[in-house]
């Protein structure tokens, strides 16, 4: 595994999803979150006709603009991304856990709607990619381009983990890549709705997510300590 990411080291993200497939499709998937990252991975992985599966989290509660992108991308790509649902819809969770359940237990809630239904989505599968960038939080700032996911057990390939903001809307802008429309709208990084808001100029750009919580990460590319499963 560091072997690999030693090698892939400085090469294109079109190069890395290129190893990525010849070494694991068709059990490589892709978890798309559709924020702009995910959305040049698309990109990447359409125009060089990769054969790599393609999934994304529908938690019920996305923006409709989330919704709108999604299928902008399926229709200017020619490709389907599939829908991977929570096993209870938002009434069926508030029945058990009331309503709101975000606001009172946000993890509980990620557990549920996200971390769950991921790893279904996931088991099968031999490797992932993502598209964590280093500099996005602190949690990240140590991700290789190939990694031992020990949360998921899988490995995990992240091809812009080198890749700055800047980097990331240079590729959207020239290759007119289809974005969010609430990226021109102050959310530069956007969740469920319940738990994005927009953020002020300056600020740091995951700060509209989980705003008020300790809250940063849904828990899906946080590696547990060694010898727990997840
Ligand atoms: S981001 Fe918010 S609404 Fe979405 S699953 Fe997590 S807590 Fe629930």
């Amino acid at each position: 595994m560091a072997d690999a990411a030693h090698q892939l080291e400085g090469q294109t993200a079109a190069e890395i999803l290129r190893w990525a497939s010849s070494e694991y499709s068709p059990k490589l998937t892709f978890a798309a979150a559709l924020g702009a990252e995910c959305c040049v991975i698309i990109d990447l992985i359409a125009r060089n006709k990769l054969p790599i599966d393609i999934f994304s989290l529908d938690t019920g509660v996305l923006f409709p603009e989330t919704y709108a992108l999604w299928r902008a991308l399926e229709e200017k790509y020619g490709i389907q991304i599939r829908a991977v649902r929570p096993e209870q819809t938002i009434d069926a969770q508030a029945l058990v856990h009331g309503a709101a359940l975000w606001e009172r237990e946000p993890d509980r809630c990620c557990d549920l709607r996200k971390i769950r239904p991921l790893k279904n989505a996931l088991s099968g599968f031999t490797a992932w990619i993502t598209a964590i960038r280093r500099d996005q939080t602190p949690e990240r700032a140590n991700a290789q381009i190939v990694e031992d996911d020990r949360k998921f057990g899988l490995v995990k390939i992240n091809p812009l983990v080198a890749w700055t903001h800047d980097d990331v809307w240079a590729h959207i802008y020239a290759n007119d890549v289809p974005t969010n429309a609430l990226h021109a709208q102050g959310y530069p990084s956007i969740g469920c709705q319940p738990c994005t808001s927009p953020v002020a100029p300056g600020e740091d750009p995951r700060s509209g997510r989980w705003r008020g919580a300790a809250k940063t990460e849904c828990g899906l590319h946080v590696a547990p300590p060694d010898g727990e499963g997840g």
